[in-house]
């Protein structure tokens, strides 16, 4: 895999998490388009129209995330097997007697 030469923090921290994607089975292809944001620095993993995987720096004076509030816990849900159900009670017997 060759890289373009990036800022050498943000590139090793890049090319380590792309690694560790790859060794974790993801193919380059299900990465395309990762956006990686560092401090004020914006990477794009992407293909160039050669065929190359690269890590291409973004022109941007700033970067602003907004997080979103995390997702309600669901509490009738079951923890073993994800159905849904009305009642926690009914939720925590569903999978209570298969062990
Ligand atoms: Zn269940």
């Amino acid at each position: 895999m060759k890289f373009k030469q990036v800022a050498k923090h943000s590139r090793e921290m890049i090319e380590r998490w792309i690694n560790q994607k790859v060794l974790g089975g993801k193919m380059n292809e299900q990465l395309d388009g990762t956006l990686f944001i560092y401090g004020n620095e914006v990477h794009h993993f992407t293909k160039t129209s050669s065929g190359d995987w690269v890590i291409e720096p973004q022109e941007v004076t700033q970067v602003v995330v907004f997080r979103k509030e995390a997702e309600p816990e669901q509490l009738n849900m079951c923890r073993a097997c994800g159905q849904d159900y009305d009642s926690f009670k009914e939720a925590i017997q569903c999978c209570a007697y298969l062990d």
